[in-house]
């Protein structure tokens, strides 16, 4: 018989009672030092007391109006992420495949009102991810996640990442935008270069398409800069965001250029709670803290000592990884045996790792991690290979 909670994924037999900073813990009190943020989303660890004080007084005051009205905390939120980013205008949405559908949106309408509605198609990357919705899993393009669930929304065309010449072949003058996420997350934690992005934005400019940045899961300081594309020192037209902007609060937003968003006008686009005061609250608190210059250097600097850490783990443990790769906060180990054993073997040691694409274990820890804890995340990933490496080869 069924189970009542839909059988959609394959759960780890734990479940949470508590969690404070980098720590969970579970029903019989065993406590579980985090690597995982909830995938790249509690980037202010659990409990935050800004964030609880935060919630907490909206939660008394005020939880939802509607968009029928002004919301002020929506509109503080998005002057901050106006004044913080490329973008003249943010729109708010509940999770990041709804902030992906509205970057897709906005660039189809900036060509309808432009004269040019033939233009609609975009150009998106072999390995990408951006949701769930009909439309972004037929975006990605990925047998995994469409298989069965056809008829796929047209006008979408994969290519394999970091090759511009790939990508150049397949502009043509119905393309309207290129969909790129500068560290690709499910997909196995793959950073495209900076060299490739500059010349996607140089692309898109020479084209006349839109760049689409989706940074749902690599933006807001996870890779020591406020949003990853900043490294390579372009600017997109529209970006998708959500994850770590809530802090695990659910919300997502998709930012854009005053030029981008110009065919957005009133009925063209809408979510019932996208942008609620309770959400709205909260992700004006996490990015009050992460919008910080000290707060993102020592992201840099702790995500300096993790990949050297890493690295010697990895040299240390040839059976079990293949090598480390990434960001910032945002590692990726390349396994050798499956993943879901050295996930398995990591819960055994009480450590919270996040599996991924192309046989890789995601670190994803909580930004504000502190370097004992960031420390003890490698320590009990090398005690992990360890008990694997006792085993007879899986291989
Ligand atoms: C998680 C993710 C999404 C989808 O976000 P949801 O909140 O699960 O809808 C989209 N893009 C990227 C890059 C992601 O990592």
């Amino acid at each position: 018989m069924v189970s009542p909670v839909m059988p959609t994924y394959a759960r780890a037999p734990i479940s949470f009672v508590r969690g404070e900073g980098s720590w969970l813990e579970d029903e019989k009190g065993r406590r579980y030092l985090d690597a995982g943020s909830g995938i790249a989303v509690s980037i202010l660890g659990h409990a935050h007391p800004k964030l609880v004080a935060a919630l907490t007084e909206q939660a008394a005051s005020l939880w939802h109006t509607s968009n029928l009205y002004q919301i002020p905390q929506q509109e503080q939120l998005a002057e901050m992420l106006v004044e913080a980013t490329f973008a003249d205008t943010v729109v708010f949405s509940n999770s990041g495949a709804e902030a992906c559908e509205a970057a897709v949106k906005i660039a189809r309408r900036y060509w309808h009102v432009s004269g040019d509605s033939q233009k609609n198609e975009i150009l998106t990357f072999n390995s990408s991810f951006h949701g769930r919705t009909l439309s972004m899993i037929s975006a990605a393009g990925n047998s995994k996640y469409t298989d069965g669930f056809g008829p796929l929304t047209p006008g979408f065309t994969q290519v394999v990442p970091n090759n511009i010449d790939a990508l150049e072949r397949e502009v043509n003058e119905r393309t309207a935008a290129v969909m790129v996420e500068p560290v690709i997350g499910e997909g196995g934690i793959i950073p495209l270069s900076d060299r490739f992005l500059k010349e996607v934005r140089q692309l898109c400019d020479d084209c006349h398409l839109l760049l689409i940045i989706d940074e749902v899961q690599c933006g807001v300081g996870r890779t020591g800069k406020l949003f990853a594309h900043e490294w390579a020192g372009i600017k997109p037209d529209v970006m998708a965001i959500a994850k770590g902007i809530g802090g695990g609060f659910p919300i997502g937003a998709c930012l854009a250029t005053e030029e981008a968003a110009k065919g957005m006008t009133a009925g063209t686009h809408g979510s019932t709670y996208g942008g609620n005061p309770l959400a709205c609250r909260v992700a004006i608190e996490v990015l009050r803290i992460v919008n910080d210059a000290d707060f993102l250097s020592d992201v840099r600097r702790k995500a300096g000592r993790m990949r050297q850490r890493m690295e010697s783990v990895v040299a240390t443990h040839q059976q079990v990884f293949a090598g480390v790769r990434g960001t910032g906060l945002m590692l990726g180990l390349v396994c050798k045996v499956p993943n879901t054993d050295v996930i398995s073997a990591a819960y055994e040691k009480q450590l919270l790792l996040v599996p991924a694409a192309e046989n890789t274990v995601r670190i994803l820890p909580p930004l504000n991690i502190d370097e004992n804890e960031l420390d003890e995340i490698c320590d009990r990933i090398s005690a992990a290979a360890d008990e694997m490496s006792k085993v007879p080869a899986h291989a």
